[in-house]
């Protein structure tokens, strides 16, 4: 997302900015089983269960505190598990969801990275906190500035945010 606006730097004039904000992806990996999307299962009434996505709308969950059993390798400091177990809606009969065994690696949004092209002077050295007028709204954060070119009698520096990116009121 690159949006333009202007950069207002603590004790400099404030200049004509390019804001350029980054999403990025984070991957991690669990052992834990998952709910296998093709699965599809009759019970004894012909009651048909499946899922629907990440949910299974036909069958209620039922959650029941377990003592320990020592699978936890004595990380749940004597707390014990819950251990689920899934109903029919409609005739109560005991059914298993089927799964994929793990690992499974899942991608979810993580940090955001911003920069941004300022066409004016910023500070040379060190970190420095910079608001930012654009058309989505203000932001602020802090940034150190990573290039600077001097050409034409005009000034343009690349800073990197250095923290989060906050959107201000
Ligand atoms: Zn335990
Ligand atoms: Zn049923």
């Amino acid at each position: 997302m690159t949006l333009l606006g202007t950069a207002y730097v603590e004790g400099e004039a404030s200049a004509r900015c390019e804001l350029v904000v980054e999403q990025q992806m984070e991957s991690y990996t669990t052992n834990q089983p998952k709910l296998n999307p093709h699965w599809v299962f009759h019970d004894g009434r012909g009651h048909e269960h499946a899922p629907e996505g990440d949910d299974l709308p036909t069958l209620f969950a039922w959650s029941e505190e377990m003592p320990c059993n020592g699978l936890c390798g004595g990380t749940c400091g004597g707390e014990g598990y819950f251990e689920t177990t899934w109903w029919c809606r409609l005739c109560g009969e005991q059914v298993k969801p089927g799964t994929i065994a793990g690992p499974h690696t899942f991608v979810v949004p993580g940090m955001r990275s911003w920069s941004a092209t300022v066409y004016g002077r910023v500070p040379s050295q060190g970190e420095f906190e910079v608001q930012i007028e654009t058309e989505r709204g203000w932001f602020a954060g802090k940034a150190c500035a990573r290039d600077l070119t001097v050409g034409g009698g005009s000034i343009v520096t690349t800073i990197a945010g250095s923290g989060p990116l906050e959107e201000i009121e």
